[in-house]
C-alpha cells in the first residue's frame, strides 16, 4: 500500500491507504465509491461514470484534486 490509494482483490477485499485520511473528505469518498463500484463494474465505462455521478455529483473535481495531490498515487484497477 505504498504506491496506491486503494486496491481491490479478486477475493473481494478492499484495502485503502491510510494517507487518504489526510485528504479532503470528498476526495476520500471519491476513492471509496470508486473502488466499491468496481465490485459490480470492472471498468470505467458509461455505467460506472453515471453511478459515480449519482453518488458524488461532480466527481471529476475530486478526481482532479486527487491527481494534483502531492502523493501522485494512482488508483488501482481491479486485477
Ligand atoms: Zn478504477
Amino acid at each position: 500500500m505504498k504506491n496506491k490509494w486503494a486496491s481491490c482483490s479478486t477475493a473481494g477485499n478492499l484495502t485503502f491507504n491510510s494517507e487518504l485520511l489526510n485528504l479532503d473528505k470528498n476526495v476520500g469518498d471519491y476513492v471509496i465509491v470508486h473502488e466499491l463500484l468496481h465490485f459490480n463494474i470492472p471498468n470505467h465505462g458509461r455505467l460506472w461514470k453515471s453511478l459515480m455521478r449519482a453518488y458524488l455529483g461532480e466527481y471529476e473535481r475530486y478526481e482532479e484534486k486527487l491527481r494534483k495531490s502531492a502523493h501522485q498515487k494512482a488508483l488501482l484497477r481491479p486485477q
